[in-house]
């Protein structure tokens, strides 16, 4: 018996490359933790948060998303967070996730490096023993601010790296992506790079292809966050299908973001079928409307992707990971079981 295309993708192994942990925050627990930490919202329901959730671009979701952090103070939100996102993910069959964070929106509070990495990495941590979820952190540079406080926080979090050596693979670039180019972040990247921390960076999401060559030639990165704009430039094309540079597609997000104003015209599917390694992620579900697989059957519906297309997504995810061969090998064969017998 043949499953639905909802159950199809519900089983499938998949993995979350592109997952904001602060972008996972529900209005739900948003109001629980300013509760816990006196803060006062400027919102006097959920159901006003979720109203103001009618974002017109990338800066306007970034107002809500920052006034939202502020409830985040001790290691346990941290943690409730990080926790919160993983039962999400495990129900989703998501089997490994490399999640975002921001250290710069938190230490800026008076927050410490140390409740955030602590607080992110406990909850991972029992996910890998409760679930058999793996992960990794990615600590991201805030680019409306300034290289020289990239540089500090990233100096800031080698005291810690030893502590979290499990968990911290790389480091990446988010926030305002308009007249904040890759090339600003060229000297804090070949620290990182020296330091043997993978690197990828946001680019190409409503930034020109340009960011995208900027992120490759200028920060070379292994990944490129979003790059849904290459498909502008044939030559940056052909280079991304020639090097299988992996791109983290997060069709909601950009359809919530107005990069696309219909799913229906978004280009995950054209770039697929041309041979660019892209994979799906959520970006930041609770502000986006969905977690992985709300963004898998969303994209299969309106895009109208096959079965075998569903399964390239899911292992174009493995193959982009940061993990050993052996790893990627492993989960591969579980992807390849589930197509054979579904
Ligand atoms: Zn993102």
């Amino acid at each position: 018996m043949t499953i639905s295309l909802h159950d199809f993708i519900r089983g499938l192994p998949k993995a979350e490359l592109h997952l904001h942990i602060e972008g996972s925050l529900e209005p739900e627990l948003m109001f629980a933790l300013a509760q816990r930490n006196g803060v006062t919202l400027p919102y006097a329901s959920v159901e006003e948060v979720r109203a103001a959730y009618a974002f017109s671009d990338l800066q306007s979701f970034l107002d809500l998303y920052y006034a939202g952090a502020a409830v985040l103070q001790s290691e346990q939100d941290f943690f409730d967070l990080t926790w919160a996102y993983v039962q999400r993910a495990v129900a989703d069959n998501v089997r490994h996730v490399e999640l975002f964070f921001d250290p710069q929106t938190h230490t800026v509070r008076g927050v410490s490096m140390t409740t955030v990495f602590s607080g992110i990495a406990r909850a991972l941590r029992q996910a890998r023993q409760a679930h058999g979820l793996t992960s990794g952190m990615i600590l991201c540079f805030l680019r409306h601010l300034s290289e020289d406080e990239a540089i500090a926080t990233l100096e800031e979090a080698l005291l810690l790296r030893e502590q979290y050596a499990d968990l911290w693979t790389g480091v990446g670039l988010d926030s305002g992506e308009v007249g904040n180019p890759p090339e600003k972040f060229s000297r804090v990247y070949a620290r990182a790079r020296e330091l043997v921390f993978h690197v990828v960076a946001h680019a190409g999401e409503e930034g020109p292809p340009a960011y995208v060559w900027g992120a490759l030639d200028g920060l070379q990165v292994e990944r490129i966050d979003h790059g849904v704009r290459s498909e502008e430039d044939s030559t940056l094309m052909q280079r991304l299908v020639h090097s299988q540079m992996p791109l983290t597609v997060c069709p909601l997000s950009n359809l919530k973001l107005c990069v696309v104003k219909d799913l229906r015209q978004h280009n995950l599917a054209r770039m697929l079928r041309a041979g660019v390694c892209v994979t799906i992620n959520s970006d930041d579900p609770a502000y986006f409307g969905g977690y992985m697989n709300a963004n898998f059957i969303a994209s299969a519906e309106a895009l109208q992707l096959t079965r075998e297309e569903l399964v390239q997504l899911a292992r174009n995810s493995f193959s982009a990971a940061f993990a050993t061969p052996e790893q990627k090998q492993q989960w591969l064969a579980e992807v390849q079981a589930y197509q054979d017998t579904h």
